[in-house]
């Protein structure tokens, strides 16, 4: 079908198409017409070529975690980068070199072999390059920023064949584009990044009762408000872990937990850990030395393949009581374990006025809030609804718009384009005319300007 394609091509009548084809949301239905499973980069410019020629649509996919399933369109062509796996780790340089292809939890491991890591995943199955080349927000990034302020350069295949190395020299717009907005512009084949030494940082979780979440979440906030960017935390309303030693009248109900990541010197005994410790009475208190891949992986759980979700995403201001207060009455409505509704802070390195000029558009927002839904089967019509309405709690504190890594199923146009500011939209608009005039890539809606 594709002369010289070295890789697998699928088609819905293929026995093994649904295999290749699926992806962490089973709400996503879309079923694209060709599955073009890429051996290199040649392959990566013969796929775009084919679809070109035939006048049809191209997805990129690679970890697959998208919320809105955006690596697959209806009789679409997938270009399928995750055999694009190779690592290279320069410890010297403090620079890495990853394939398109790899997820976070075949990273870390290999990173840390040198004590390095950079801003990844919170969850190990996510994809380095959707991660990457959307906000990036990682247990790291108040320390050294989001990934795309990490990006030192990066190998992408453009809609007219060619293979370009960008970086900041050589084609410098495409590389502002993908250090925060990079889909829709071309295939992206391998990530060039900077690392950091991390051993062994201070991580754990605070889990309180539900009942005590403003409290909390309110003391939380103003011993945090001056933190060094070496901690880090966030705030997850949800149901508690399958942990024996939580009370028995809190199993399988919502509870109210304070992950905790440190990377002190002195660890434990940081006293911006103590002080988050000292607050209220956690039912468990699990901080303590930890190996940095266990944390990346230890909410992989929360996570499972196979099931429905979708979400909705905002940035914030700052938190009120109110906002809390919605946050924990939500959570009681959930009708899945599963679910969840979070903030995570921002400042550090990501709002610092020398943070680099990167197409993120929220520096200046305090928090970001992920309302997270998960239904087991059919069309999750409440659950849907309960996203919406969670969101509709929190619009006082928004600094604009959503995140454009948690946009959900089907949202609305316009709200999506708001993940960016008019500014950056209008450079990325001049971008995306460069380097696909023919509009061949699925665009977001974001890059029309
Ligand atoms: C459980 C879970 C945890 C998450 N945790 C975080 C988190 O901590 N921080 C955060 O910022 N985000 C997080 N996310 C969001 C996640 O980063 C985004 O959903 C991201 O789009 C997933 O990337 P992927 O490669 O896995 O997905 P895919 O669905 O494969 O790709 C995502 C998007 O990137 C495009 N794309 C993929 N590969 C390429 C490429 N090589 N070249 C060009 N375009 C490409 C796709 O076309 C699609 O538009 C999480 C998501 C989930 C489901």
């Amino acid at each position: 079908m594709i002369k010289g394609f070295k890789g697998r091509l699928l088609t819905p009548g293929d026995t093994d198409y649904d295999d290749h084809r699926r992806i962490w949301n089973e709400a996503v239905h879309a079923r694209p017409a060709l599955l073009a499973r890429c051996a290199d980069t040649d392959d990566v410019a013969l796929a775009i070529g084919y679809a070109h020629d035939n006048g049809l649509l191209l997805t990129v996919r690679a970890g697959g975690h998208n919320f809105a399933g955006r690596s697959l369109a209806d009789g679409g062509v997938v270009i399928d980068v995750r055999d694009l796996n190779g690592i290279a780790v320069d410890p010297e340089r403090r620079i890495t070199r990853l394939g398109a292809g790899l997820r976070w939890g075949q990273v870390d491991p290999v990173l840390q072999k040198h004590g390095l890591a950079t801003t990844g995943g919170s969850v190990s199955k996510v994809g380095v390059a959707g991660f990457s080349l959307g906000t990036g927000l990682g247990w790291l990034g108040r320390l050294h920023g989001l990934a795309g302020d990490n990006l030192t350069g990066a190998t992408i295949v453009t809609a007219d064949g060619a293979v370009r190395n960008v970086g900041p020299s050589t084609d410098p717009g495409l590389y502002w584009a993908l250090r925060g907005a990079g889909t829709g512009l071309g295939v992206v084949t391998e990530f060039r990044m900077r690392l950091f030494p991390v051993v062994q940082p201070t991580t754990g979780m605070l889990i309180h009762r539900l009942e005590d979440a403003h409290n909390v979440l309110w003391q939380v906030v103003e011993a945090t408000a001056a933190a060094p960017a070496h901690l880090n935390w966030a705030a997850v309303l949800t149901c508690a872990p399958p942990i024996p030693a939580l009370p028995g009248d809190v199993q399988g109900r919502p509870v109210f937990l304070v992950p905790v990541f440190s990377t002190a010197p002195n660890g434990v005994d940081d006293p911006h850990v103590q002080a988050l410790r000292r607050i209220g009475r956690p039912l468990l208190d699990t901080i303590a030395p930890t190996d940095f891949c266990a944390f990346q992986t230890s909410t992989d759980d929360a996570a499972p393949d196979g099931t429905h979700w979708d979400v909705r995403s905002e940035w914030l201001t700052h938190l009120d009581g109110p906002a809390i207060d919605h946050a924990a009455a939500m959570i009681e409505e959930a009708s899945s374990p599963l679910s969840e509704f979070l903030f995570r802070p921002l400042g550090g390195a990501i709002s610092a006025p020398d943070a680099p000029d990167t197409p993120f558009s929220y520096r200046h927002a305090a928090y970001m809030t992920e309302i997270i839904a998960n239904w087991p089967s059919g069309g999750g019509a409440a659950e849907r609804a309960w996203t919406d309405k969670g969101l509709n709690g929190l619009t006082h504190l928004s600094a604009g718009g959503p995140d454009v890594n948690h946009i959900g199923l089907d949202e609305d146009a316009h709200r999506a384009r708001s993940a960016y500011s008019p500014a950056a939209r209008s450079r990325l608009a001049s971008i995306k005319q460069a380097y696909d005039p023919e509009d061949i890539f699925q665009s977001p809606p974001w890059v029309h300007g």
